[in-house]
């Protein structure tokens, strides 16, 4: 069976990744598995264990990053730490599926290396800083002193944008999916 590739999509919190992947995966014009994280944050209201992230103990990520269990993690924001599961890719890809990994910039580039023409690294971009915190204000999610954290990382982030395969704005949201379905399609399809 042909072995399934790796799309990695990328960008400062509020940019739209969460709302992209989804408009993207509710479209089903692109086969793609959703790898869950592992992250000892807080879950947000809605979130589900298991379906958003693998909700984890701060010793329990410490154990599995022992264990040997991540493809990458990082320590996105002080003191959270979020990762990639090296199950979570091996099951989606071995059933001969693609996955998407929402992930930072760092592990972005990190997994782009080390799966090389298997991933193809997308990056979201929000059509300004200003917009970015009024969307994180609007999501509601988060508290002021998040959304400053969030919004002061983004500049940094944003300084990434470059060093990935593809760039797609996202200031009109059926735009942005319309502009990502086509650049990702174009890859899963390819040979
Ligand atoms: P991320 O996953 O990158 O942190 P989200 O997908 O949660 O970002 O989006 C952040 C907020 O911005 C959400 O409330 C979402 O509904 C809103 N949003 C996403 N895309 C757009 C857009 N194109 N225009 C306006 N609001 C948007
Ligand atoms: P949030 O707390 O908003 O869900 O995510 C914060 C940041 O962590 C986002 O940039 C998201 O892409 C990133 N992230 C989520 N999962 C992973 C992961 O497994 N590895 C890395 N490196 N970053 C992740």
């Amino acid at each position: 069976m042909k072995q399934g590739k790796v799309i990695i999509i990328s960008a400062p919190s509020g940019c739209g990744k969460s709302t992209i992947i989804k408009a993207l995966r509710e479209r089903g014009n692109i086969d793609m598995g959703f790898s869950v994280s592992a992250t000892n944050r807080e879950p947000r209201p809605g979130e589900k264990d298991g379906e958003h992230y693998y909700f984890l103990t701060t010793e329990q990520f410490r154990e599995a990053i022992d264990r040997g269990d991540f493809v990458e993690y990082e320590e996105v924001y002080p003191g959270r730490y979020y990762g990639t599961l090296r199950s979570e890719i091996d099951r989606i890809t071995g059933e001969g599926h693609n996955v998407v990994l929402d992930i930072d910039v760092k592990g972005g580039e990190r997994v782009k290396k080390l799966m090389g023409d298997r991933a193809i690294s997308l990056f979201i971009l929000p059509p300004s800083v200003d917009e970015l915190r009024r969307r994180l204000e609007g999501r509601g999610t988060d508290a002021p002193d998040v959304i400053d954290q969030r919004v002061g990382r983004a500049e940094f982030e944003l300084s990434f944008a470059p060093r990935y395969d593809c760039r797609v704005v996202n200031d009109d949201l059926q735009e942005a999916v319309d502009n990502a379905e086509r650049i990702l399609k174009e890859f899963v399809d390819a040979e």
